[in-house]
């Protein structure tokens, strides 16, 4: 059995507290939501802090507020289980309840959050194995090493994205809130990303996500599809988000957002495929020709499950489905008008 190395587990009273001991504590402390993430990769020593700072006890960063007409805030506390059943994300952005459905198993979902998923850790055959494992080929760049098995003579790791919900966010062009010791900033859901696989996060490691703000949708569809080996439990080797606002005439896309994760280190939006659809019925040509441009910027490494070059070409197949299920959205829509 794997054992939880020593640490010291600190459990503020308020978010301010939290970030306070981030503050002090520096690089000896990581925080943790639901743990799904972090205590498994604590027991494979891929992560050592030595204070642990827990957030899951803060019920002000678990609400819902807002509207889908003028945008609605959800706290990073929220779990992937509250996230796939709430009925207003069901009905006005069912491709966020959809990611979160598709995360892990449910007992995993009842407690993971939101938060967790947005700054969750990137993954790699190299890297997701036990210490003796790893130890076995001197542990590589991202944690104790010297060289990234992947590209050996790269100074960079290409850990990847493994986030369903992040996609999901570039898609929506959400907002998040961050806080720190220093005070508040807010950015977009797409600048929390780099491609790095070890400094992954754009955020410093003393902010503390508290909030993602959902843009209104008031005409506005979502749609998400993710490709894994098991159905019923799995990372994503590769997902789609799109978003799509119908123009005036009700029949054109007046604007249009794809997002693609799990094949690089940062989930990315591809402008070429959105471009393809805007001015145009939401068809199977233009479908067919945005599926495609977007495949034509996804480059997946050969650092997780199945063959690199087929998740590649697959990109187009799962762009083209997340754009048919925002099409059967919009007839649903015509159909009940
Ligand atoms: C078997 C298994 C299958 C999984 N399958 C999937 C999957 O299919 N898709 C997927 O996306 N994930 C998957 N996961 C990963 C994980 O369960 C989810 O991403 C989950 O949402 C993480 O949330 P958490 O609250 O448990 O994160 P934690 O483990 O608590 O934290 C994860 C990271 O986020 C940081 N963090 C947490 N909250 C905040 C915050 N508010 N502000 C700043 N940083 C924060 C932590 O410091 C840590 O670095 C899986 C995990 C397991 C063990
Ligand atoms: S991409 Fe390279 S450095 Fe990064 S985890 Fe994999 S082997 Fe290690």
């Amino acid at each position: 059995m794997l054992r939880l190395p020593e640490f010291t587990l600190r459990r503020p009273a308020s978010v301010r507290e939290a970030a306070r001991i981030l503050a002090g504590e520096g690089s000896r402390a990581m925080l943790v939501a639901g743990g799904t993430d972090l205590w498994p990769k604590m027991k494979r020593r891929q992560m050592e802090p030595r204070v642990v700072v827990a957030l899951r006890q803060l019920r002000e960063l678990r609400g819902i507020s807002g509207s889908p007409d003028t945008g609605v805030s959800l706290g990073a506390n929220l779990t992937l289980r509250e996230l796939e059943r709430n009925p207003m994300l069901l009905a006005r952005y069912p491709a966020v309840a959809e990611a979160a459905r598709s995360i892990s198993s449910p007992p995993l979902k009842t407690m993971g959050t939101l938060g967790g998923n947005l700054c969750v850790d990137t993954r790699c055959f190299y890297y997701d194995q036990t210490y003796e494992w790893r130890r076995s080929i001197h542990f590589c760049l991202k944690k104790d090493g010297s060289t990234c098995w992947v590209a050996p003579g790269s100074d960079q790791c290409w850990a990847v994205s493994s986030t369903d919900l992040a996609p999901v966010m570039l898609a929506l062009d959400a907002r998040l809130h961050l806080l720190s010791n220093e005070g508040e900033r807010t950015i977009k859901a797409a600048d929390l990303y780099n491609r790095d696989g070890i400094h992954y996060l754009r955020k410093r490691q003393d902010e503390i996500v508290t909030s993602i703000e959902l843009p209104a949708v008031q005409r506005d569809i979502t749609a998400f599809q993710k490709l894994r080996r098991r159905g019923s439990i799995d990372f994503p080797i590769l997902n789609a988000a799109v978003w799509i606002r119908p123009g005036g005439d009700g029949r054109t896309v007046e604007s249009a957002r794809i997002a693609i994760g799990g094949i690089t280190s940062a989930p990315f939006l591809a402008p070429e495929g959105a471009t393809a659809l805007i001015g145009r019925p939401l068809d199977e040509d233009s479908i067919q020709e945005a599926a495609h441009a977007a495949r034509m910027s996804a480059r997946p490494l050969d650092n997780t499950d199945l063959d690199f070059s087929w998740r590649r070409g697959v990109v187009e197949v799962w762009v083209k489905r997340a754009l048919e299920d925002a099409r059967a959205r919009w007839g649903t829509r015509r159909d009940r008008s």
